[in-house]
């Protein structure tokens, strides 16, 4: 048993270009599900990514959350600005030995792997440099190296608030993986584990996309001695392809449907439709979800967005 603590969420949009409608509905989901508790929202720039930032994206996502109608009470919170908290973690792992120096190049590790992969996941790490101890970073000279996290062969269990329990092994879906790059920045599995844990997040409502990492984010949790958040994944949006929604299927970024003319209410009204929460797509604004809330009425699948649906809200 939890004891009651004030819920804390947060939204955590990567600048890495124009949120578009498919972070939308899950950022709305998050929203709704922070404040219909009566809880804290937190807005955190998850710009650590630097080579796919794009200049201006942070300013613009602030923008467009706050088109649709959301808000928070702290932030944003730039995880840039926050290196050293990351690299005390990243030290703590290395006095435990939870961590090791690995010289290995994707293309390395892309022949080292024998398992099939999935696109977004790369290959399972098969443990190249796992014989290596934390000490032996001082010995590898001008080799650039990044520090994985050793992972034991345990099945991670964790009730998901949205998907129920779930069961899932880390050494099966990514090996030991990366806390910290080569370019000697913390990867998003550190950071995030870091913030959340710091910024004293109770739960963590986001793309089922990102299930794979959740049993890597607990071995953190426990490693680093913080308690972990709730979590419920909730589906993401799809094209009529079944794709998830990106480029090919047009150009959905919120900055486009507000130039077009499309009200946040309308495009909210969409999500609620989407999620169970109206009966039929009608304009609301997200103060007036709050009562209608709840996450046992999304459905489980993918939310596809047909044309006709953009047709609907007055858009192309
Ligand atoms: N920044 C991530 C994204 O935009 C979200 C990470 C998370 O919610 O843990 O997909
Ligand atoms: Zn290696």
């Amino acid at each position: 048993m939890k004891t009651h603590q004030p819920t804390r969420g947060r939204l955590a949009p990567s600048p890495t270009g124009a949120q578009h409608v498919g972070n939308a509905r899950t950022y709305l989901i998050a929203w709704l599900s922070a404040r219909s508790k009566g809880g804290r929202v937190l807005l955190r720039m998850e710009d650590i990514d630097s080579p796919r930032i794009k200049p201006g994206a942070a300013e613009q996502a602030v923008d467009d959350l706050r088109w649709l109608g959301l808000d928070w009470d702290e932030g944003p919170i730039v995880q840039t600005e926050r290196l050293p908290l990351y690299e005390q973690a990243l030290d703590t792992l290395q006095q435990q030995e939870l961590v090791y120096p690995c010289t290995c190049t994707r293309a390395d590790v892309e022949r080292a792997a024998s398992a099939p992969h999935q696109e977004h996941e790369g290959p399972v790490y098969p443990g190249t440099c796992a014989y290596r101890r934390a000490a032996d970073a001082d010995s590898l000279g001008d080799q650039a190296f990044a520090w994985r996290f050793r992972v034991p062969d345990e099945p991670i269990t964790f009730h998901d608030a949205f998907r129920g329990p779930m069961t899932l092994n880390p050494r099966d879906l990514s090996g030991d993986f990366v806390v910290w790059k080569s370019a000697g920045t913390p990867a998003y599995q550190l950071a995030v584990v870091v913030d959340d844990a710091l910024l004293g997040i109770t739960e963590v409502v986001r793309g089922d996309d990102l299930i794979p990492s959740t049993p890597r984010q607990l071995l953190l949790y426990r490693a680093l001695g913080y308690a972990p958040p709730t979590f419920a994944h909730v589906p993401m949006v799809v094209g009529p392809d079944g794709r998830r929604l990106a480029k090919r299927h047009g150009d959905t970024r919120l900055a486009s449907l507000r130039a077009a003319g499309v009200k946040p209410e309308t495009l909210v009204g969409l999500f609620a439709w989407s999620c169970g929460w109206l009966e039929r797509v009608e304009p609301i604004t997200t103060q007036e979800l709050l009562p209608r809330f709840r996450l046992d009425t999304i459905p489980p699948r993918p939310f596809v967005l047909e044309t006709d649906l953009l047709r609907k809200i007055g858009y192309r």
